[in-house]
C-alpha cells in the first residue's frame, strides 16, 4: 500500500544559485558523444523498451536498457535489477531538480540505471527545450515534470506570466507530465491557483539532501534520513550530487528502502478523483 506524502512548503536556499544561471560544468566531449550514442542505440531498441516500460514503472530501468544491449540481455538484467532492491521498509521518491545539464544529467541517469532505480526529474523548460536528447535519457529511468520555463520567482510574476512559464514548459515536456515543483520552494495562494489551473499537481519534498552544502558524503548522510513514503530532493548541475547518488541508492537499498514513482492518490475508491494536495510514492 503506498505511503501518503503531504505537500511540504520550504524555501530552497541552495536553489538561489539558479537566479544568475549555473556556471555550466565543463562539458566532457567524449562523455557527451557517449551519451548521444547511448540514446541512438536506445532508439533502435524502442519496441523492447516500450514493452519494458509498459510492464511496470521499475521495468526497463536497467543499465542494459539504457545502454541498448540485446533483447535477452535486457530481460535478464531487468530481472536482476528489479530484485536488487527489496522494499522491506518501503519506498521513497527520488526527485532531481533544475536540469537537464549536458555535463551531469547523463552521469546521474547512468548511476540511477546501474541501481535499477527510478526518479522524477523536475526540469527547467528552457533547458529541456535545448536538450531534448537529455530529456529522453531521463525518461529511460523515470518521469519528467514541470519546474517552470525559466526558474523565476513565481510569486513575483503576473498571473499571465506565471501561466506562460507553466504552459511553455508543458509544451516542451508533453501532456503526460502532471507534476510541478515551485522554484525556490516559493508559493502563495495565487501561484497555487495558477498551477492547478494549468492542470498540474505541486510536489514538495521531505528531505533536501543538498541544503546545507558540504561534500558529497554530507549529501549522502542527509539523504539517509528519508523515510518510507518520503520525497528526497537532489539537484542536477552539481557534481557532488552525481558523486552522491549511487551511494544514496545503494545504502538505502541495503536498508530495505527502494525508489518508487510519484503518483496521484485517489480521493476515494468511490469518486476516483485525484486529490491534488496529496501524492503517493508507489513501489510498482
Ligand atoms: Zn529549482
Amino acid at each position: 500500500m503506498p505511503a501518503v506524502v503531504t505537500r511540504r512548503r520550504a524555501y530552497q536556499d541552495g536553489d538561489r544559485r539558479m537566479t544568475g544561471g549555473l556556471p555550466r560544468a565543463t562539458i566532457r566531449k567524449w562523455g557527451t558523444l557517449a551519451a548521444l550514442s547511448v540514446l541512438g542505440v536506445c532508439l533502435v531498441s524502442v519496441p523492447v523498451l516500450i514493452a519494458l516500460v509498459l510492464s511496470g514503472p521499475d521495468a526497463g530501468r536497467t543499465p542494459d536498457a539504457v545502454a541498448g544491449a540485446g533483447d535477452e540481455a535486457d530481460s535478464a538484467t531487468t530481472a536482476r535489477a528489479a530484485s536488487r532492491c527489496i522494499a522491506t521498509r518501503g519506498h521513497y521518491a527520488l526527485t532531481i531538480d533544475d536540469g537537464p545539464f549536458a555535463g551531469t544529467t547523463p552521469s546521474l541517469v547512468a548511476a540511477i540505471a546501474r541501481e535499477g532505480a527510478t526518479a522524477t526529474f523536475f526540469d527547467v523548460g528552457e533547458r529541456a527545450a535545448a536538450h531534448g536528447n537529455l530529456v529522453a535519457l531521463q525518461r529511460h529511468v523515470g518521469q519528467v515534470a514541470n519546474h517552470t520555463y525559466r526558474h523565476l520567482h513565481m510569486t513575483r510574476l503576473s498571473r499571465a506570466h506565471r501561466l506562460r512559464e507553466l504552459e511553455r514548459t508543458a509544451d516542451v515536456l508533453g501532456p503526460h507530465s502532471a507534476f510541478y515543483r515551485d522554484p525556490y520552494g516559493e508559493s502563495d495562494p495565487a501561484t497555487d491557483a495558477d498551477v492547478r489551473a494549468a492542470g498540474l499537481t505541486p510536489v514538495g519534498w521531505t528531505i533536501d539532501a543538498q541544503s546545507g552544502g558540504g561534500p558529497s558524503e554530507a549529501i549522502v548522510a542527509r539523504a539517509m534520513r528519508v523515510r518510507a513514503g518520503g520525497i528526497l530532493l537532489l539537484r542536477d548541475g552539481d557534481r557532488r550530487a552525481v558523486a552522491a547518488v549511487g551511494r544514496i541508492l545503494g545504502r538505502l537499498a541495503a536498508r530495505g528502502m527502494c525508489t518508487g514513482r510519484l503518483t496521484l492518490r485517489p480521493a476515494s475508491a468511490s469518486s476516483g478523483r485525484p486529490t491534488p494536495d496529496r501524492i503517493a510514492v508507489a513501489g510498482r
